[in-house]
C-alpha cells in the first residue's frame, strides 16, 4: 500500500512534477508566471502543454478539459481528446500550447444574466497557472477563468482573481508605510471548513424532495433530535469512518490538504477542514472537495447532502471561511506580533477589516444570500442575518483603550499609544468560541461564518477582498504624505474605531435582544435573499467594484439577475415537488390508511367491540386530509400566478411573500398527518430513518 506522502498530490501537475519534467528555463518562466502573474510566452506554453500531456497520458488519461466555474455555482468541463490525426491516417496524442492556455466552450447554455444579450454568446476560457492542473476520473483538468469576448467575466473565478490583485496592490502600499521593503506580494489565504450530511442511499432514492431539491420538504421530527448533543465530536461510525478514509485519500491525491474531520451537532452531520491556502486555490479545492464528497459517498452506499438545510428542526450546514492576508515573505498579516511596530501594523489592518465589514455589510450579506441559506440566516440559527464582528475580550480591551485614550488591561501606562507601546499577548483560545458571531477574529485570522454549505467561496471572498482593499486604499492615500506617521496612524485608527464600533459585538448573536439592539445601532438585517438583493446595485456598492475594476456595472447587473433567477427557479422546483409528493404519494397513502380505519370501525362495531382509537384517528385524519388538500390547492393556484410574473425581482418577492408561506402551511398539515398515520403506510422514509439510519 502507498503511504500518505506518496499519495499526496499524485494526481496534480504541481511544482515538483514541473521541476522534474520541464527544461530549467521553462520551469523558471512558469514559476515567474505563478508568483508575479506574468503571462507565459507561447513557446513556454507549448513546452508546458506537451509535458503536461505526457504526464497525463502516463497516468492513463486520454482526454483533457478546461475546468471552470460558471455562474451556476458548480464547476463545468467539456472533454476533448488528446488524439490528433496525422497525414498518413494515424493518430498522435497532442496538447498544444494554445489548447492549454485558451479554450472556447460553447457558452450559450451557461447563465449570463443578460451579458449574452449585450455581448457575444461565445466565451473563452483562459488558463490560471497559479492553480495546478490535475487528473480527475482519467481526465486532465486545466483550471481556467471564463470570459466573454467582450472581456466580461462569465464566471466566479475571474472577479476573485481581480479582487486578489486589487488587495495585493493596496496592501503593498500600506506595508511600505511600515517599511516592509522586502515584501513584493500579499495574497489572501482561506481555509474553508465544510459541513455536510450523510444519509443512506436507499432512503435518499425513495424521497423525491431529496432527489430534486437536495432537502426534505416534509418530515416530522423524530422523538430524538439533536437535543442531547451527543453526536458532536462523538465516536465516528465505522461506515462513516470508511467513507472519510476514502475521501481523504481521494482529496490527498488531488493535493488537497484535508486534515480534520469530526461529527457535527446534528445527527449524521459531519465537517471537513482543509489546511488553508491561497484563496483562488482554496476555491478550486473546495469545489473539488464537494464534488469528491458526493462521489465517494455513493461508493459507500451513501448520499452526501450539501444543502444548507436538509432537515427542518435540525441544524443546517454552513461553511466557515477562515480568511487572512499573507506576504511572500511568509508573514501572516493578521498575526498581532510582539513588537510595537508589528502591533501597529496589525491594528491598522484590523481596523481596516472592521471598517470594511461595517461599510459593506449589505454586500457581504448579499454574497452569501441564497434560497438554501435563507433557512439558516435569519431563522434563529447559526449565525444570524445581521453582520457583526467579534474580537474576543482581550482584543476588544485593546480597541477600547485606543478609542478612549485609556490604559489597557494590566498596563501601568497612562494611555495606549499605537506604534510606541507593545500590546499584551492575545491568547488565541479566548478570541474564539463565540460560535454565534458571523464574523469572528480567531487569533490570527477572521472567520466569516455566514456562508452556506453549498456556496462557491469565490464570491464572498471577492466581496471581502475588494471591501478591505478599498479601506486600505483610503488609509494609504491618507498616510503616504504624513509628516508625523506614528501620530497620524494613531489618530486614524482611533477615529475609525469610533466611527465603526457599532459593528463590534461580543454577545450572543442568537438572542432576540440583539436583533433590537442591532437595529438601534443601524445595522442591516436582511432575512431573505430578495430583501438582501435590494441593495445589490446601491451606488456605494457599484462604486466599490467598478472603481477597482473587480466588476463592471454590467457584470454586477448580470450577477444580480442570475442570483434572483436562481432563487426563483429553485423555489419553483421545491414548490412543484411538494405538490407532486403531497398529491401523488402522501395524501393517497393517508387516504388508504383512513379507509382501512373506516373498515375496522365497521368490523369492530359489528362485533360490539370498542373502536375508540380507530374512530378518533379517523376523524383526525379526515379533517387533516381536508386541510392538507386545501393547502395544496392554494399552493397550486399561487404557483400558477407566480409563473406569470416575468420580472425576477418581482417574482422573488412573490415567492417570499406568498409561495413560501403556502409551502409552510402545506408542510405543517402533512407533518401533522404523519404523526397520526400508521408508519407502514407512510410512503417515504421518515426523519428518524434518514437521520439515524447510517
Ligand atoms: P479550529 O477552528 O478548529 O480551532 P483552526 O483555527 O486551526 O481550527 O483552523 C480552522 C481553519 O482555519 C483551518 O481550515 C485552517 O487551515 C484555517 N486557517 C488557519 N490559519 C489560517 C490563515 N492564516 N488564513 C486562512 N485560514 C487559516
Ligand atoms: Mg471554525
Amino acid at each position: 500500500m502507498k503511504s500518505t506522502a506518496e499519495i499526496f498530490g499524485e494526481n496534480v501537475f504541481n511544482v515538483k512534477v514541473m521541476k522534474a519534467r520541464l527544461p530549467k528555463e521553462v520551469f523558471k518562466e512558469v514559476m515567474k508566471a505563478i508568483d508575479d502573474d506574468q503571462p507565459l510566452s507561447s513557446e513556454a506554453a507549448s513546452v508546458v502543454a506537451n509535458a503536461m500531456k505526457d504526464w497525463a497520458v502516463e497516468k492513463g488519461c486520454t482526454h483533457f478539459t478546461h475546468w471552470f466555474q460558471p455562474m451556476t455555482g458548480i464547476t463545468a468541463e467539456k472533454h476533448d481528446s488528446f488524439i490528433s490525426p496525422t497525414d498518413d491516417g494515424q493518430v498522435i496524442l497532442r496538447l498544444t500550447g494554445k489548447e492549454l492556455t485558451q479554450g472556447e466552450p460553447d457558452a450559450s447554455s451557461f447563465p449570463s444574466g443578460g451579458l449574452r444579450a449585450t455581448f457575444e454568446a461565445r466565451g473563452y476560457t483562459a488558463w490560471d497557472p497559479t492553480s495546478f492542473a490535475f487528473i480527475k476520473e482519467g481526465v486532465l483538468c486545466i483550471p481556467t477563468a471564463f470570459c466573454s469576448y467582450g472581456g466580461e467575466a462569465l464566471d466566479k473565478k475571474t472577479p476573485l482573481l481581480r479582487s486578489m490583485e486589487v488587495l495585493n496592490k493596496q496592501a503593498l502600499r500600506v506595508l511600505k508605510l511600515f517599511g516592509n521593503e522586502d515584501v513584493t506580494s500579499v495574497k489572501t489565504t482561506v481555509g474553508p471548513e465544510q459541513e455536510y450530511f450523510l444519509v443512506d442511499a436507499e432512503g435518499f432514492k425513495k424521497r423525491k424532495d431529496l432527489i430534486y431539491t437536495g432537502r426534505t420538504l416534509f418530515g416530522k421530527l423524530p422523538p430524538k433530535g439533536q437535543e442531547m448533543e451527543d453526536h458532536y465530536f462523538g465516536a465516528i461510525k465505522p461506515r462513516v469512518q470508511a467513507f472519510m478514509k476514502d475521501l481523504n485519500d481521494e482529496l490527498w491525491k488531488l493535493g488537497i490538504f484535508a486534515t480534520t474531520e469530526h461529527n457535527e451537532v446534528a445527527p449524521s452531520q459531519h465537517e471537513l477542514a482543509p489546511i488553508f491556502t491561497t484563496t483562488n486555490i482554496a476555491t478550486d479545492h473546495n469545489q473539488l472537495t464537494m464534488e469528491v464528497m458526493k462521489k465517494v459517498a455513493k461508493k459507500h452506499g451513501l448520499e452526501c447532502l450539501l444543502h444548507e438545510k436538509p432537515f427542518d428542526g435540525v441544524n443546517g450546514s454552513g461553511k466557515h471561511n477562515n480568511w487572512s492576508l499573507s506576504t511572500n515573505t511568509g508573514v501572516n498579516l493578521l498575526e498581532p506580533g510582539d513588537t510595537p511596530y508589528e502591533n501597529a501594523q496589525f491594528l491598522l489592518l484590523l481596523t481596516a477589516v472592521i471598517r470594511a465589514v461595517d461599510e459593506y455589510q449589505d454586500m457581504l450579506r448579499i454574497s452569501v444570500a441564497s434560497a438554501g441559506n435563507d433557512h439558516r440566516l435569519g431563522a434563529n440559527e447559526a449565525p444570524p442575518a445581521i453582520i457583526s464582528v467579534f474580537l474576543g475580550s482581550d482584543l476588544q480591551a485593546v480597541i477600547d483603550a485606543v478609542e478612549n485614550d485609556l490604559p489597557y488591561n494590566g498596563s501601568d501606562k497612562e494611555t495606549l499609544k499605537i506604534g510606541v507601546d507593545v500590546l499584551p499577548p492575545l491568547p488565541k483560545d479566548t478570541t474564539d468560541r463565540n460560535r454565534t458571531s458571523p464574523f469572528a477574529f480567531t487569533g490570527n485570522k477572521f472567520e466569516f461564518r455566514m456562508l452556506g454549505s453549498s456556496t462557491n467561496i469565490a464570491y464572498p471572498n471577492t466581496v471581502l477582498n475588494t471591501a478591505v482593499a478599498q479601506i486600505l486604499k483610503e488609509y494609504a492615500d491618507k498616510l503616504e504624505g504624513s509628516s508625523d506617521f506614528t501620530n497620524d496612524l494613531h489618530k486614524l485608527i482611533q477615529s475609525d474605531i469610533k466611527a465603526h464600533k457599532r459593528i463590534l459585538f461580543n454577545g450572543n448573536g442568537y438572542d432576540d435582544s440583539w436583533v433590537k439592539e442591532a437595529e438601534e445601532r443601524g445595522l442591516s438585517n436582511s432575512r431573505t435573499t430578495p430583501d438582501a438583493f435590494k441593495h445589490f446595485l446601491d451606488e456605494k456598492n457599484v462604486e466599490l467594484f467598478t472603481s477597482h475594476g473587480v466588476y463592471s456595472k454590467t457584470e454586477l447587473v448580470s450577477r444580480k439577475e442570475i442570483g434572483l433567477e436562481k432563487y426563483c427557479k429553485l423555489l419553483h422546483i421545491e414548490a412543484l415537488t411538494m405538490v407532486d409528493m403531497a398529491k401523488q404519494d402522501i395524501l393517497p397513502a393517508v387516504s388508504s390508511y383512513a379507509s382501512t380505519l373506516a373498515d375496522s370501525v365497521l368490523t369492530l362495531e359489528s362485533a360490539n367491540a370498542s373502536a375508540v382509537f380507530e374512530k378518533d384517528t379517523l376523524s383526525e385524519l379526515t379533517s387533516g386530509l381536508t386541510n392538507a388538500y386545501n393547502a395544496l390547492n392554494k399552493l397550486k393556484e399561487d404557483i400558477a400566478q407566480s409563473e406569470k410574473i416575468e420580472d425576477f425581482e418581482k417574482r422573488a418577492d412573490n415567492i417570499k411573500d406568498v409561495i413560501i408561506p403556502d409551502m409552510d402551511s402545506l408542510r405543517s398539515e402533512v407533518d401533522a398527518l404523519e404523526a397520526s398515520t400508521d408508519a407502514a403506510y407512510w410512503p417515504v422514509p421518515t426523519y428518524g430513518e434518514l437521520l439515524f439510519g447510517v
